[in-house]
């Protein structure tokens, strides 16, 4: 049962425990974001705009993806992109 006090912003991680292993949890705060896309442009494999403002993200890249990951989180103008280590839940 979700959290009444913690804010629906996103998709949850994958479940699927061999993405976990190194991997990233990937969270954007939609309410927050503003479709400017840069974080598509920065990693177009894992953020991509379908229509004017809905932004579809991958909540479990695999750690080879950190570096791209990383790109789009500090390409986003208003820090919207939160970025933590699957295992450890620390960024
Ligand atoms: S760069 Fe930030 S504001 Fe723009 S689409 Fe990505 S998450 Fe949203």
């Amino acid at each position: 049962m979700p959290d009444p006090n913690v804010p629906d912003i996103g998709p949850s991680p994958s479940p699927d425990p061999s993405r976990a292993a190194g991997g990233l949890r990937v969270t954007v705060d939609l309410n927050r974001c503003q479709a400017y896309a840069q974080c598509c442009y920065a990693a177009p494999d894992h953020f991509t705009l379908h229509g004017a403002e809905a932004l579809h993200y991958d909540p479990a890249p695999t750690a080879a993806a950190r570096d791209a990951i990383e790109r789009a989180r500090v390409s986003c103008p208003i820090q919207a992109i939160l970025v933590e280590d699957a295992g450890s839940g620390h960024p």
